[in-house]
């Protein structure tokens, strides 16, 4: 399969309900947010995506959070805004997004930190 990604930076707050550790309060990432997108076949320019087009919907999906609360924004005025919990909210939203049949997300990773992520995938 061939694959493509594209890394897209936020910065946000979120706290972890009823975590013990300090994450509760209310505090800063820098988020490093990576789409990587599969094709088993190549549309007629031979790509899987074209970077601005995949560009674009991650924009569209991701970019709302930036300098936000992560807390406050649907769905995770509900659900926790774990880096996993994020993963598979961009996985989703990305699919749905994208909708295309030749093509699908793949993966999603999030970066926290420099040495922490998560990543959901099929
Ligand atoms: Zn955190």
């Amino acid at each position: 399969m061939y694959r493509v990604a594209k890394e897209i930076m936020i910065s946000a707050t979120h706290r972890v309900r009823e975590h013990q550790g300090g994450c509760e309060r209310i505090h800063g990432h820098n988020w490093k947010i990576i789409v990587t997108v599969g094709a088993e076949q190549l549309n007629e320019m031979g790509m899987v995506i074209d970077f601005k087009d995949l560009k674009k919907a991650m924009h569209k999906i991701i970019m709302p959070m930036d300098h936000n609360d992560i807390n406050t924004y649907p769905p995770f005025d509900i659900i926790n805004p774990t880096s996993e919990n994020l993963c598979k909210y961009i996985f989703d939203e990305m699919s749905n997004e994208l909708n295309d049949k030749r093509m699908k997300v793949i993966k999603v990773k999030v970066f926290e930190t420099d040495t922490s992520f998560a990543s959901y995938s099929i």
